[in-house]
């Protein structure tokens, strides 16, 4: 049957998702040349919570804890290295603020996922296997559009009912970063999926902002970190 596509050189570590989490082990693998590595992520660019994003909400820890520094503080991809490329370096210096802004942490993220080679946004994972035959996982992608990439090992296989192209890579080792999905329980779903009945979730709070502020009156329910940031 020959050789499946893919297999004679597969990627060392697949990365599924490119939140925080695996943007942060993929700057630190591109320190290692050696190790061929790719993260798929179904979102066209790198965005971090969008929809709580508000104006002067902090990250709960000090830069320090960015995708690297801890790690690798000679790493290229440090928070420092992002503000002196953007010649910010001596402002935040003075300013004398550990603790930056929820805003300045997404832009700082997507800064890096900008320019680390072997990320493929508009990849949505489909499906992942282990091939008994080859010892390695398959992993099956729909590619969403947007331009192309520099995609080392993903292989066209197809394209789905919307012409969309099907792809496949295969890895050693994948790690799953794909973080959690926003829980709406089942007795407000119904209130919260009506197109005119202002009932959402906080994910979505700065797209309905306005709206809610006119209502005059609002409910918070749930009293985590997001609630109370949608309170004040
Ligand atoms: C408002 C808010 C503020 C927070 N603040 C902090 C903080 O200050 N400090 C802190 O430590 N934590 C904070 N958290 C916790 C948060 O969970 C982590 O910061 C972080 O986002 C987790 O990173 P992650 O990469 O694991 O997941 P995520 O950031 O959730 O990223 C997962 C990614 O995987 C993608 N994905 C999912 N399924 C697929 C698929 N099948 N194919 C392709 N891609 C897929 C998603 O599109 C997403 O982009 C906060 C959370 C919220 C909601």
């Amino acid at each position: 049957a020959g050789t499946a596509p893919g297999v004679d050189r597969p990627l060392d570590l697949a990365g599924i998702g490119i939140g925080p989490f695996n943007l942060s082990l993929a700057a630190l693998a591109h320190g290692v040349p050696a190790l061929r590595t790719a993260c798929y992520e179904q979102r066209p660019a790198f965005h971090w919570h969008p929809g709580l994003l508000i104006d002067g909400a902090t990250i709960q820890v000090p830069f320090l804890a960015d995708l690297v520094t801890l790690a690798d503080p000679g790493s290229p991809w440090t928070f420092l290295q992002y503000l002196k490329a953007h010649e910010r370096l001596f402002p935040f210096y003075v300013a004398e603020r550990f603790h930056i802004e929820r805003a300045e942490y997404d832009a700082y993220c997507r800064w890096v996922s900008e320019q680390l080679p072997g990320l493929h946004f508009d990849h949505r994972v489909d499906a992942v296997r282990w091939d008994h035959e080859y010892e390695l996982f398959e992993i099956d992608f729909t590619r969403l559009g947007g331009p192309a990439d520099d995609a080392p090992a993903p292989r066209p296989t197809g394209a789905d009912e919307d012409g969309r192209a099907l792809g496949r890579a295969y890895a050693r080792n994948i790690v799953l970063g794909v973080g959690t999905e926003p829980y709406v329980p089942e007795p407000l779903r119904p209130l919260a999926d009506a197109p005119n009945v202002p009932v959402l979730h906080s994910c979505d709070y700065l797209e309905h902002r306005e709206r809610l502020l006119a209502t005059g009156h609002v409910t918070v329910v749930g009293s985590g970190q997001s609630g109370a940031e949608v309170f004040l």
